[in-house]
């Protein structure tokens, strides 16, 4: 050994491990140093206090626990190998047969034949009796030494091959903080936050958490260790993020927009036909604070589906106007873009600014006229969609984007953005999906969160309900009363990409069913679906706009944006097939006007556990975030927003959902710090700084995500 024994010492000069051993943790379960097998936590503790009596085990899953001796081992041979049988007999005389299959040699030398001992494991059906398979042997004092809290930790077959199961593990574990121990005493471990931090929360240092984690003396200790494990990870994350943003917002300078002038006042004063809610006022005045200084903006608005996101991003489009700048409006979806074209020249009126809209299906002729403009400076505000990130298009001096509905537009877009200005353009990011905040924090690190909270004045809740094909006729009977009562009704259809031709199926033969129970004149039905073209999509969803058609019938075409305050029933058919941010979404199109609204959750009757939580879950409430919340226990945060791609919660220890509160916590902190200290220079903060250092090297990825 080169040195003496300390964290960095590759697990195989550990006592009792050796090279093979080495490569099996390595491959299997990533512990190349001592360090690393510190770190391999107990996933969970046995409560080793009770001893059981052989009389009264019943097969099952459970574990035992017995006292006893082990005597007649006796190596049977098989046609591969051998197993290995023996028999155990408790404090009160009863037997119970014992075997091995797996490291017979290896068992058969450590058995402490004769000797009190206590064995662990899981009693089954045997041959019309009872034995036990693979038990756990522990020599009595070995069971002494034993705390109460038996941790059990995750293994390979491999290494319990090489006798590094759960408590080979746990063994090997106990012989390395013993080692350190003896070596460098109570503080065997050299710390990694320094005391200001340990002192603030009061946790204990890293040498002692880990002995509370790995040998719990009781479950307060391995609760207190385990949280400062956890707040250590949170807070190196959080202190990285924090850094990395702070280090961007700071380098980069924005469009500074100094003037409130002419084109917001008037909007403000004349133009907008109601008062703005508080969140709303709120958000502009934090947008305003983020572009007045010069340096650029990057700020993500959350809000629910009708709390008045457009109104937040026409707003800020004046202000850059005001200051000289273009601004320009991304929608994920050509109609979405037309219908913010529409409302944005009927709310301006005639106030003297240029709206143009750019998507793919603006002819060759049409476009140029547009182009010049944007080259030019003439076209003030450019509405459109993805083809505005064509090459081609050039602005004269573009101050901001504001990308609606986030969850269609990634990283990569956002980039191609910013080098079509000479200083890179406020980004102002909206989104209707609530994000939890706690993960928006972790995600969106880079990004400030605004949130509307607040829906405007007026609106009535939805009712939900969940109906199952068997009560069709009754709907369609609903659906009748509120189209004579002049409303007009969604009857959305799932579609999917992998089963897109059967989805297009039901969707047709619904449409065909509907025109049968509403049957023209007197009935009049719009669909729209993603086979047809743009064109025909765009002069159906006119006519339902417009009031011809009382019901239209769409795959989730319609999920984002649009707005038809007369609507007032949504239909969703399979309704278990939807997520439930989707079901969320496209029951936000239906409650706009002053109406009573509603929204029919149409499934089989059969539904599985999740299916049913989900449906459950939107006939309880209308909360945006409860629903993501409950969403995201669902799903895990797994693929939220490209997540997985970007690799940010790569976390070991601590639990982004459960462990929430305290992932705030350590963000504060880690501002506080940053605020206070941005570069971690104090020598009060070296700790910090070493820590954070050794993760962004290990996360070399970070730099990407902007
Ligand atoms: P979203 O946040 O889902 O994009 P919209 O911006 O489409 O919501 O707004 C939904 C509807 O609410 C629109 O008809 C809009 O004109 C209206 N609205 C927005 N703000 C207010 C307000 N402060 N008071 C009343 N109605 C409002
Ligand atoms: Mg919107």
């Amino acid at each position: 050994m080169p040195e003496p024994l300390n964290a960095n010492t590759p697990i195989e000069f550990l006592k009792g491990i050796g090279p093979k051993r080495a490569e099996a943790f390595a491959e299997d379960l990533g512990i190349r140093t001592c360090g690393d097998l510190l770190f391999h936590l107990p996933f969970r503790y046995e409560d080793r206090t009770r001893f059981h009596r052989v009389a009264e085990c019943v097969p099952g899953p459970v574990q035992v626990q017995l006292r006893g001796t082990i005597h007649k081992v006796n190596e049977v041979k098989q046609k591969r190998g051998s197993r290995l049988e023996a028999e155990f007999t408790d404090e009160h005389g009863d037997k119970l047969p014992l075997v091995w299959f797996k490291g017979v040699q290896w068992v058969a030398r450590n058995l402490p034949v004769g000797k009190p001992c206590v064995l662990w494991g899981r009693v089954s059906d045997y041959k019309g009796g009872r034995n036990m398979a693979h038990p756990e042997v522990l020599s009595m004092a070995e069971a002494r030494s034993d705390s109460a809290l038996h941790p059990v930790y995750s293994s390979s077959e491999r290494l319990g091959r090489f006798g590094l199961n759960s408590t080979g593990i746990a063994k090997a574990v106990q012989r390395l903080i013993e080692g350190l121990r003896k070596l460098h005493g109570a503080g065997w471990i050299e710390e990694t936050l320094p005391s200001e931090i340990l002192a603030m929360r009061g946790m204990p240092g890293l040498a002692t958490a880990l002995e509370q984690v790995h040998q719990p003396a009781d479950s307060n200790a391995e609760r207190l260790g385990r949280f400062r494990l956890k707040f250590e990870e949170f807070l190196f994350l959080q202190l990285l993020l924090v850094q990395h943003r702070n280090r961007q917002t700071q380098d980069l300078p924005g469009a500074a927009f100094i003037n409130v002038g002419a084109a917001f006042n008037r909007f403000y004063k004349e133009r907008i036909p109601f008062e703005l809610t508080g969140a709303q006022k709120r958000v502009i005045r934090e947008i305003r604070e983020d572009t007045r200084n010069g340096r650029h903006m990057n700020r993500l608005l959350q809000g629910d589906v009708g709390s008045g996101k457009t109104m937040v991003a026409l707003l800020t489009a004046l202000l850059a106007v005001d200051n000289g700048c273009q601004a320009c409006i991304m929608a994920p979806t050509e109609i979405l873009a037309q219908q913010h074209l529409a409302s944005f020249r009927e709310m301006l009126g005639d106030l003297p600014v240029r709206v143009e809209l750019l998507t793919g299906s603006v002819k060759t002729a049409d476009r140029r006229p547009i182009l010049e403009g944007l080259a030019e400076g003439a076209v003030h505000l450019l509405v459109g969609t993805h083809a505005v990130l064509e090459p081609k298009v050039v602005f004269h001096n573009l101050g901001l984007v504001v990308i609606d509905e986030q969850h269609r537009f990634g990283v990569a877009q956002r980039a191609r953005l910013w080098n079509k200005a000479k200083v890179p353009p406020h980004i102002l990011v909206m989104t209707a999906t609530p994000i939890p905040r706690t993960l928006s924090m972790t995600v969106y690190g880079d990004l400030d969160v605004s949130v509307i909270d607040e829906l405007p004045p007026g609106r009535k809740p939805i009712r939900t309900v969940h109906r199952t094909d068997a009560q069709r006729l009754g709907v369609f009977g609903f659906m009748r009363e509120q189209i004579a009562e002049g409303r007009q009704i969604y009857v959305v259809y799932p579609l999917i990409e992998e089963s897109a031709q059967l989805d297009h199926k039901d969707l047709m033969d619904g449409y065909e069913s509907l025109t049968r129970h509403f049957p023209p004149p007197e009935f009049r039905i719009s669909i729209v679906h993603g086979r047809m073209k743009p064109e025909d999509k765009d002069a159906e969803m006119q006519r339902f706009a417009n009031g011809t058609t009382q019901i239209m019938v769409a795959t989730t075409v319609i999920e984002v944006g649009v707005n038809v305050p007369n609507a007032s029933v949504m239909v969703i058919e399979s309704a278990q097939r939807f997520g439930l941010s989707q079901l969320h979404q496209l029951r936000g199109r239906v409650g706009r006007g002053a109406n009573q609204s509603f929204c029919i959750l149409m499934s089989d009757k059969e539904l599985g556990n999740e299916a049913r939580r989900r449906l459950e879950t939107m006939c309880r409430t209308q909360d945006g975030f409860e629903i993501a919340e409950v969403d995201l226990e669902l799903r895990g945060p797994g693929d939220l927003m490209g997540t997985k791609q970007s690799g940010v919660l790569d976390l070991k220890i601590a639990d982004l959902i459960k462990d929430r509160a305290l992932l705030e916590d350590a963000r504060d902190i880690a501002r506080r710090i940053l605020k206070e200290d941005p570069e971690l220079n104090k020598p009060a903060r070296a700790l910090l700084r070493v820590g954070v250092e050794r993760l962004r090297a290990s996360r070399p990825y970070w730099s990407r995500i902007s």
